[in-house]
């Protein structure tokens, strides 16, 4: 890997250039620190590469990066195959692999003998248990949960996610980087579903239950928590957007883990996600989706 030059607050490394790590290594350029990319082939790395170069292109023509800005972050951006590589020598090593406990504990055992004794190793998982990834770290008490989310430039929110192993020193320092990343912090103890998937499959679990007792239409739903309640999106056009075999197995696995009503699946969700109606990368969930935009209701 190439020297990192003038080092302005740090160096975060990014494991996994996918969806989100492509995203967080956008958000911690344009924040101005030194950043590492890792991915497992030259392949990988050089798609991620060219994704955040497009979406630091598109920051530039929205004025929300200055030409000079792009080319620092440009610069300031390295990137390796090898993981131990990529991590050696960082402040924080943010994970962003799928959603495996095997995968991502098997990176964690690579990358440990290389971490500085200060290093903060953060996991971008949307719902694995935190603490059960701690515990295989290596490095417990200086691992937290960071969920970003997607796209991580345009939406602000940090959950940080701590466990009865993380230090206080920890916490504290993973307040500073997000603050410095520019996100919206939010704290939350290891459990299922953070805040933010427990709240959001709640909400929509009802919405999904109210379509299925035809007391309202699920574009009537929708609009009814736009303009009552302020919600920039409904309940149903949002699990069009995530997919709705993504948020069946969210579902699924709130239901296995906290064992309460609200999050038993409902019937229509299984029974769309069995006839193929996964939202809109499937052009059809609750809604009709062309060339990824809404074009109707569809239940
Ligand atoms: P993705 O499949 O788009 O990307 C994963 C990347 O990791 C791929 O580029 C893959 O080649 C790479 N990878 C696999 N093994 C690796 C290894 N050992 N070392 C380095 N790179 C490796 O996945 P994603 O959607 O970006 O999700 C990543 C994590 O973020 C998951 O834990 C997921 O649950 C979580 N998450 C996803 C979203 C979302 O909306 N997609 C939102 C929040 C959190």
């Amino acid at each position: 890997m190439v020297d990192t030059t003038d080092s302005v607050k740090g160096i975060i490394t990014v494991l996994g250039g996918g969806t989100m790590g492509r995203g967080i290594v956008h958000v911690a350029l344009a924040s101005g620190f030194q950043v590492r990319l890792s991915d497992i082939s030259e392949e990988a790395v050089a798609n991620a590469v060219a994704g955040v170069h497009k979406t630091l292109g598109r920051a530039v023509e929205r004025g929300k990066l200055s030409e000079d800005e792009c080319q620092s972050c440009h610069s300031n951006l390295q990137t390796s195959v090898d993981a131990a590589e990529a991590a050696s020598g960082a402040d924080l090593v943010i994970e962003a692999i799928p959603e495996s406990i095997d995968l991502k504990c098997a990176l964690y055992a690579r990358i440990a003998p290389v971490l500085g004794a200060q290093t903060i190793l953060a996991t971008n998982t949307s719902a694995l248990p935190v603490t059960q990834l701690a515990e295989a770290s290596g490095v417990a008490e200086r691992f937290v949960g960071m969920h970003f989310f997607n796209p991580p430039f345009a939406l602000k929110l940090l959950e940080l996610i701590r466990t009865e192993h993380s230090s206080e020193d920890t916490l504290s320092r993973a307040r500073v980087f997000a603050a410095q990343l520019g996100r919206q912090l939010v704290e939350v103890r290891d459990s299922p579903g953070f805040a933010t998937s427990r709240l959001g499959i709640t909400l929509a679990n009802e919405a999904m239950r109210m379509v299925e007792q035809e007391v309202a239409s699920a574009s009537d739903i929708d609009t009814a928590l736009r303009f009552g309640y302020g919600h920039p999106m409904g309940p149903l056009e949002l699990t069009d957007l995530v997919g709705l075999d993504v948020r069946l197995a969210i579902t699924r696995h709130l239901y296995a883990e906290l064992g309460t009503d609200t999050f038993q699946p409902p019937r229509i969700l299984e029974d769309l996600v069995s006839q193929g109606r996964l939202g809109r990368k499937s052009g059809h969930g609750f809604y009709h989706w062309v060339d990824g935009k809404k074009v109707e209701t569809a239940s």
